[in-house]
């Protein structure tokens, strides 16, 4: 099935809340989901990182949610995160930081009408606020480009309080090279990946080579900088540049998967000495990144169908 026919419908399928329903209902939907995501709870979730980090591996969870449309739901998720760095404090870990939470702005507020970015950065702040006592990292998510500004801008007010604060880049965006120059510096925690919404050519790389190409131009700069770069990606061939390029390093960086891909991969380059960190999403609001890794990978999607047909 050509990616890129099915892709940009499943993305715009991604952000439908018809399909949502339709999809949620689907009793087939469950086994797939359960693959990428390792449960509703936050036990679930404690459990699942309690395992990655007894294989040497470093989490960063994420509960799952976007485009929030009310405060009190952004409150509901300010509360998850607070109730689960308590819970990271029953974990053991062997290195400083192998803990993270990523947290996407969209779920803390920020579409809301009239101050929503004020909401956010308020809401992120008390995250952080946590995090940081509790010697856990925070990692801002980046969504749409029509957010990137907005969320760029309350990156740099949280990092004026905690310094650590990091966020994604996107390579597929033709302004991230420019970004990742700004934000190669000391200090700096830069996750670089490839781009996950449908973007338009006016802001984005289209073909697969285009954006890989930025991929590497974006890796080289964060690596020659003095920050700490995250090299978000299942590809061979990122991960081969950024062994290589790591190699010529003097300061760590690591390498970012996501739960339930390429997990032999991720043992491997863990078994290898380097440091890797899964991105563990948990709770019920699962729809959005589902779709997403569905048409990342025709596999899964091909797999999807036949599971719907043969109910
Ligand atoms: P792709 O270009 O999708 O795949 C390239 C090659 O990698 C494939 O040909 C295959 O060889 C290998 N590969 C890929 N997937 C698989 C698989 N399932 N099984 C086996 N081989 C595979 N996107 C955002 O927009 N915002 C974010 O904040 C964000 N955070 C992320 C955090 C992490 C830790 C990661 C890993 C990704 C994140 N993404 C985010 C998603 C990212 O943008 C990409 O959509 C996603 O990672 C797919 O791109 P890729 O680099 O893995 O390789």
């Amino acid at each position: 099935m050509a990616l890129n026919i099915v892709r940009p419908a499943l993305l715009a399928a991604a952000r439908s809340p018809k399909l949502e329903g339709l999809v949620g209902k689907s009793r087939v939907t469950k086994k797939l989901v359960d693959r990428f995501v390792p449960g509703s709870s936050e036990t679930a979730v404690v459990d699942a990182a309690r395992a990655l980090l007894e294989s040497g591996r470093s989490v960063s969870i994420d509960y799952l949610g976007e485009d929030t449309t009310d405060e009190a739901t952004a409150t509901v998720t300010v509360d998850a995160y607070l109730s689960l760095i308590r819970a990271y404090t029953g974990l053991t870990v062997a290195r400083p930081h192998s803990l993270e939470v990523s947290i996407k702005l969209s779920a803390l507020g920020q579409s809301l009408p009239g101050d929503g970015n004020a909401v956010a950065l308020q809401n992120a702040h008390k995250i952080c606020s946590a995090a940081d006592a509790a010697g856990v990292w925070v990692t801002v998510d980046a969504e749409d480009h029509t957010t990137t500004d907005r969320t760029l801008a309350v990156v740099r007010e949280l990092r004026k309080d905690f310094p650590s604060v990091g966020t994604v880049l996107q390579a597929y965006l033709k302004r991230t090279e420019a970004d990742c120059r700004e934000f190669a510096g000391p200090g700096s925690r830069i996750r670089l990946c490839k781009g996950a919404y449908q973007e338009p050519a006016t802001v984005a790389f289209q073909s697969k080579d285009d954006v890989d190409a930025s991929y590497l131009r974006c890796l080289t700069v964060l690596m020659e900088g003095d920050g700490y770069p995250m090299v978000a990606s299942h590809d061979p061939q990122m991960i081969a540049a950024a062994t290589s390029l790591g190699a010529d390093r003097a300061a760590p960086f690591e390498f970012q998967m996501l739960y339930g891909i390429r997990d032999g991969e991720q043992v491997r380059l863990a078994t290898e000495g380097h440091r890797v960190r899964v991105y563990t999403p948990y709770g019920d609001q699962w729809y959005g990144y589902f779709m997403r890794r569905l048409a990342e990978r025709p596999a899964n999607l091909t797999f999807f169908l036949r599971s719907l047909v043969s109910r």
